[in-house]
């Protein structure tokens, strides 16, 4: 673990990061589905770590604001598991890896309707049908939660949600609703598929900095405790950390365990949320993708970082 004594201080650290993994040609993919993403330039790279102690330490393109995306559905997930009834919940999603892509229909026909993980585009689509059991509109209910984590900035405008690229997604929507349609069928929603991914695509274009999405995940790492008190208990923080470190990546969460070491969440708009418990919460963002959908150049500088720091689960 890195110590005051032994190590540069983070800011450095995060300095140097930022310049020997920002991007300097073009590698990688953009979400096909998004056309809104499309535009963004390869060589976007920040990074922020929010300490338990309070401090905020960042570099690079921290304050620009990036599309979540998946990252949303750690946030759905604190949030359904303690709007009540998270037995409810977890009898109509697991908590295993599904070692296939994000948005794979096969699985979900096979297994009947259940989706492995509330981390792939099936088992999201429940989880936000769950919460808009208590909050219809669920979207703005986690943009709500997202702001108040941020805490007030006089002058910044904090999380938004683009309704445009939320739009945009939703023309572009026939995988997502064909998911929808399945669990529909298998009796495993509620609602109708369409006001699901309605909702669904507007929690995924919520738009926020690393420094703005280091805080908002700080709860995680700190025993549920988030800038207002509790946010999920204890052992829930630790869970959702668990199903963060097996199923957070798709498909690549062994690959991730391996190079990092720690839970962590990623969306395609090239944002990384891992969470050291104890110590802090860190959101890396650079928008080129690997084959699996997570940011090539967040992947890599976490892993450098954890090297770095020591800063490991394991
Ligand atoms: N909105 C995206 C989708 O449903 C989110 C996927 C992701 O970030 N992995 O395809």
């Amino acid at each position: 673990m890195m110590t005051a004594l032994d190590s540069p201080p983070l800011g450095l650290v995060l300095d140097d990061i930022v310049r020997r993994h920002r991007p300097r040609s073009e590698a990688g993919s953009l979400p096909a589905n998004i056309p809104h993403l499309s535009s963004l330039p390869f060589d976007r790279f920040g990074i922020a770590v929010a300490t338990v102690s309070g401090d905020v330490f960042s570099a690079g393109d921290a304050d620009l604001p990036f599309s979540i995306q998946s990252i949303s559905k750690v946030f759905t997930l604190a949030m359904a598991l303690s709007a009540g009834d998270p037995a409810a919940l977890w009898s109509r999603v697991l908590r295993e890896p599904s070692g296939t892509s994000f948005n794979s229909l096969v699985q979900l026909e096979v297994e009947h309707g259940i989706p492995r993980n509330p981390f792939i585009n099936s088992g999201a689509l429940v989880v936000t049908d769950h919460l808009m059991g208590r909050y219809p509109d669920a979207a703005g209910e986690v943009l709500r939660f997202l702001t108040d984590q941020v805490g007030h900035q006089s002058g910044r405008k904090g999380p938004f949600i683009d309704e445009v690229a939320a739009r945009s997604e939703l023309s572009n929507s026939s995988r997502n609703l064909a998911l929808a349609h399945f669990l529909k069928d298998f009796g495993n929603l509620r609602r109708p598929a369409e006001a699901v991914v309605a909702n669904y695509v507007r929690q995924c274009s919520i738009m926020m900095t690393c420094v703005e999405m280091a805080k908002a995940g700080l709860f995680l790492a700190q025993g549920g405790r988030g800038a207002f008190g509790a946010v999920v208990s204890r052992s829930e923080a630790k869970r959702i950390g668990s199903v963060m470190l097996t199923c957070g990546m798709y498909d690549a969460a062994g690959e991730f365990a391996y190079r990092v070491g720690l839970p962590g969440k990623s969306g395609v708009g090239g944002g990384i949320l891992a969470i050291v418990p104890g110590e802090c919460c860190i959101c890396v963002w650079s928008p080129r993708l690997d084959s699996k959908g997570n940011s090539l150049a967040g992947t890599a500088a976490l892993a450098d970082l954890s090297d770095r720091t020591g800063w490991s689960v394991f």
